[in-house]
């Protein structure tokens, strides 16, 4: 076991391997604990990357199959196949958890493959597959055990036809109906994977809503433009119970509507993630937690309720994203070397990779209602650019909010082509706490999906665009 060291990072997911390549880029000493054999955490493994690796895939099926012609384009019959796409996901995962670990050599972290539990301040047991327990000992600690799945009890997992997301990833062939149970980011990315390659998608959500963090405006365009894709939405619905038989099973549920059943292949459970808190050995250390999502509690540098325990990404409070959860990392590293560090919650972007894209930042028009603002709206249609034309791709829009008063941007949420790009640039203006006329006033090159940014800034801004 490699000792002593200045810090011992659990979990090598987004949070914990950057910041352990940041803190020994600052010359720290350090160890990383991972539970899982590959590097990179759930984002790497089950998360980002393989679900974005399916969704570019049946993008391209989905294209061929249905958009080729438009442009003058025939191709002869199209073939689907499933394990193909599967290999190419699974090398795309390996090759980028392999370069993890050519990082880590690098950098010169120790890795080592096991479970870690907290004996106290400075002290870790780690137990290797084989139940070898050994003890590691440093200065500081960093949980960054991330996030597993949450569960329902009136829909237990089987792995096989109820699965959660990393089941979903995997199938090894198109089931001809599938419902997905949540209508959050997993179950319409997941969703629209599935429904592309040819499955009968039904999503049942409990909220009278889909993705409730979103602005509801563009949550309302998303759910119509999924439905015209061949999604099936049946809203303000619970789930009560499940039963597999010949091979399907039925899912019962109770909805304002009445009590209906629907049957399927597989359900995908999709209703979100819980913080992976237990075993850590926090309560035997009095390491705080929250008492309603159990997230660890921490300071603005990252601290716990215990000296010289730090946590980051999806274990503490804020989104549960991978870039958030790296910021931390890079940002607690820099604090624990006495730098000054800062991550700000306010302008993290998310994205949604269904297509088109959803793509956030800020407050979205209810939150700024809510604040008691005077505000301004201004929203440019895809369908008035010319570069979306020409893409064939003049669904949705941009929609920027700024403050009545002082016209600084609040929020800005973008439904369409290529949003998850078009984001950046909003990011960049809301951090440097820039306005609608800021926006408005950088060139941006012709003819491409930024425009459109620009001419809602100044729908935001003067309340009149150029090309509206
Ligand atoms: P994790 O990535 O969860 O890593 C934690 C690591 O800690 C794991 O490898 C685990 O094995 C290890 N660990 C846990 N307990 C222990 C222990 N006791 N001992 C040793 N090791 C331990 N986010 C985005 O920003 N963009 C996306 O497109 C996106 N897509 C997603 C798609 C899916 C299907 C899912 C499930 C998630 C997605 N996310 C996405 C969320 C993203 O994966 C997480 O926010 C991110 O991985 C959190 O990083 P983390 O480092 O905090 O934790
Ligand atoms: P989510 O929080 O995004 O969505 C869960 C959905 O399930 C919500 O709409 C919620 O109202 C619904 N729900 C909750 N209980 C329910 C019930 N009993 N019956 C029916 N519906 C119910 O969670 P998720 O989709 O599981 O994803 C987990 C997290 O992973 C996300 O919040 C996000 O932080 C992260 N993620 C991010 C991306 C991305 O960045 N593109 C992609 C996937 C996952």
């Amino acid at each position: 076991m490699p000792q002593p060291n200045d810090l011992i990072v659990i979990g090598a997911g987004p949070g914990g391997y950057v910041a352990a390549i940041r803190a020994a880029q600052l010359g720290k000493s350090v160890v990383c604990i991972d539970k899982r054999g590959p590097l990179g955490g759930t984002c790497l493994n089950v998360g980002c990357i393989p679900s974005k690796a399916l969704l570019d895939s049946s993008e391209l099926f989905e294209i061929t199959n249905h958009r080729l012609a438009k442009h003058g384009i025939s191709v002869g019959k199209v073939a689907l196949d499933v394990a193909a796409m599967m290999k190419r996901k699974d090398h795309v995962v390996k090759s980028l958890t392999d370069g993890i670990g050519f990082l880590r050599r690098k950098t010169k972290i120790a890795t080592i493959h096991g479970t870690a539990k907290l004996l106290a301040p400075g002290k870790v047991e780690v137990t290797a597959a084989d139940g070898t327990k050994s003890v590691l000992e440093a200065g500081a600690i960093l949980l960054a055990a991330g996030s597993e799945v949450a569960t329902l009890p009136s829909l237990p997992l089987d792995g096989k036809q109820i699965v959660s997301s990393t089941e979903a990833l995997s199938f090894d062939a198109v089931p001809p109906k599938l419902i997905v149970v949540g209508g959050g980011y997993i179950g319409l990315e997941l969703g629209s994977v599935w429904a592309r390659l040819g499955s009968k998608v039904t999503v049942l959500e409990f909220l009278p809503r889909i993705l409730p963090l979103t602005d509801t405006e563009i949550a309302g365009l998303v759910q119509k433009s999924l439905a015209k894709q061949g999604m099936e939405f049946h809203l303000s619905t619970k789930v009560t119970g499940a039963k597999i038989e010949g091979g399907k099973v039925t899912v019962q549920t109770e909805a304002s509507s009445g009590n209906a059943t629907f049957q399927a292949d597989k359900v995908l459970v999709a209703v979100g993630r819980k913080p992976s808190i237990a075993g850590l050995g926090l309560d035997t250390l009095g390491v705080k937690t929250h008492e309603k999502t159990g997230k660890i509690s921490v300071n603005d540098k990252f601290e716990t309720s215990v000296k010289g325990i730090y946590a980051i990404g999806d274990l503490i409070d804020g989104p549960m994203l991978a870039h958030k959860a790296s910021e931390e990392g890079i940002a607690f590293a820099e604090s624990l070397a006495g730098n000054y560090a800062h991550v700000n919650h306010a302008t993290i972007p998310s994205v949604i990779y269904i297509w088109p894209e959803v793509a956030s930042v800020g407050q979205t028009e209810e939150q700024v209602k809510e604040s008691g603002r005077e505000y301004r709206v201004g929203k440019f249609p895809f369908s008035a650019s010319g570069r979306a034309k020409c893409m064939d791709e003049s669904e949705g829009l941009v929609k920027i909010i700024a403050d009545a008063e002082t016209d600084r941007v609040l929020g800005v949420h973008i439904f369409g082509p290529r949003a998850s790009d078009l984001i950046a640039e909003c990011v960049t203006i809301m951090e440097f706490k820039g306005s609608a006329e800021d926006i408005a006033r950088i060139v941006h090159g012709h003819p491409t999906l930024s425009e459109s940014v620009g001419e809602a800034a100044r729908m935001a801004w003067l309340g009149k665009a150029i090309h509206v």
